[in-house]
This record gives structure tokens, C-alpha cells and sequence, in this order.
């Protein structure tokens, strides 16, 4: 099946209100450019040289400053500014030196960084980020403190759920993500630095779940691209 035939199966799946986003790390720029005539205009990196590269290259052709770049990756305080002047939304901030250090670039070039804090909800201990009580305290310093945070706009939580066919521990810790948002939107309700309206949940392997459990962005790579070349 072409680029082009997958993405219009997955627009069809896909409810108007919840955004996909083609994972397009490892695939070459003419996977993205096959994506973007079949009209898909939000893509993914999760590595910054990878990021960096394929937007200037676009650059040089041309014609794509309508794409919307996120970064999913585990992102390293040294390597902002190979991502951060490219990026609409940060998905994958999982810790607070990530985020002070973020806010430090915004305010050095006086830029505003839209965020998404990933949460940790899967049972495996090697995926990345906060636990609830982690990101609760982070959201109430941004909230009261001056400062880099001030640069900072929280858009809502991201999550991977475990690698596993069970449906229901992926479900519930889909669930837990949305609980997590929920209670967040409650707790920071009128704050015009922390909004909780984005969920991002679901892959390719469990993306139908993720939208009948609340996603409002899926991020899809291997069901656009096919199989990735490691
Ligand atoms: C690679 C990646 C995806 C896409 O995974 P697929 O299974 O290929 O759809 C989604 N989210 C993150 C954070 C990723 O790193």
C-alpha cells in the first residue's frame, strides 16, 4: 500500500477532533514528501540531527512552510537549539531541567515553547517520564514563579502505554493519562500558562483504543511509512 492510501485508511478511523501525526523518523524526506502531497501537514522527529536535516532540506526545495513539526524524542539540554527553532510543540518533556533549560532558550530568544509533559504511565521502568505527584509540583512552580517558566506554555500530556497485547493494561494506563489530565485541567483552571486540552496517545499498534479512550493526537509511523530501517 502507497503513503498516500494509508493515510487517507487512517483519516478515515480517525474522529474530525483528534489530530494525526505522521512519526516520520527513520524514513527519508521522500517518504515525507509523498505524506505531504496526500495532504498531511503534522510530522514528528524524535531525533535532533534527524529533525534539523530534513527541515532544511525541505528548505531548500521549498514550498512545505505549512508543516507542522513536533519533536517525541528524549531531548537533551544541549541539543535545543537544534530543535527548538524548528517545532510548533515539544511532546516529550519528561523532566524539570528539561524544562527550565527550555525556558532559559525561549527567554534568550525571545521566543514562547508550546509543551506537552510526557507522563510515565506504563508498567515498564524504562520508558521515560513523570509520575502524577512529579509533574503536579512541576505545574505549580510554572504557575506561580517568574522567570524562564513564563516562556513556557503547557498544552496538555503525552504517554506511551506498555508494550503488550493486552488490551485492557493498555486501557487503563490510557486512562490513568486522561485521569491525569482531568484533575490538572481542574487544578489549573484560567491559567494562561498550563492548559490540559491536548491528550497524545496512541501508535500504530494501539491507536484505535487510544481514540475511543480520549486521545485528541495519535502519533503514527509504521501504519503511514511501513516497517523502519534501524
Ligand atoms: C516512534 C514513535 C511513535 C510511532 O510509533 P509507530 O509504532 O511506528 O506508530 C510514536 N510515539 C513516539 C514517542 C515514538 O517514538
Amino acid at each position: 500500500m502507497s503513503i498516500a492510501t494509508n493515510i487517507a485508511s487512517i483519516m478515515n478511523e480517525l474522529p474530525s477532533t483528534v489530530k494525526l501525526v505522521a512519526v516520520s523518523k527513520f524514513h527519508p524526506l521522500e517518504a515525507i514528501l509523498e505524506a505531504y502531497d496526500a495532504g498531511q501537514r503534522v510530522f514528528a522527529e524524535s531525533r535532533p540531527q534527524e529533525l534539523k536535516d530534513k527541515v532544511e532540506h525541505l528548505g531548500q526545495i521549498g514550498g512545505h512552510e505549512d508543516i507542522e513539526w513536533h519533536f517525541i524524542g528524549h531531548l537533551q539540554t544541549n541539543k535545543l537549539k537544534m530543535v527548538l527553532p524548528y517545532v510548533s510543540l515539544v511532546q516529550s518533556v519528561d523532566s524539570r531541567r528539561l524544562m527550565e533549560a527550555i525556558g532559559v532558550w525561549a527567554e534568550s530568544n525571545g521566543k514562547t515553547v508550546d509543551v506537552l509533559l510526557e507522563m510515565h504511565i506504563s508498567s515498564e521502568a524504562s520508558k521515560q517520564g513523570f509520575t502524577f505527584d512529579e509533574a503536579s509540583a512541576l505545574l505549580k512552580d510554572m504557575e506561580s514563579l517568574s522567570g524562564p517558566f513564563s516562556r513556557i506554555r503547557v498544552r496538555g500530556l503525552m504517554g506511551m502505554a506498555s508494550l503488550t497485547d493486552d488490551e485492557d493494561i493498555i486501557r487503563n494506563e490510557f486512562l490513568s493519562l486522561v485521569r491525569y489530565a482531568d484533575m490538572f485541567a481542574e487544578m489549573f483552571a484560567g491559567s494562561e500558562r498550563i492548559g490540559m486540552e491536548e491528550r497524545s496517545f496512541g501508535m500504530t499498534g494501539d491507536y484505535p483504543l487510544a481514540v475511543r479512550t480520549g486521545s485528541t493526537m495519535v502519533r503514527i509511523g509504521t501504519a503511514i511509512f511501513g516497517e523502519r530501517q534501524y
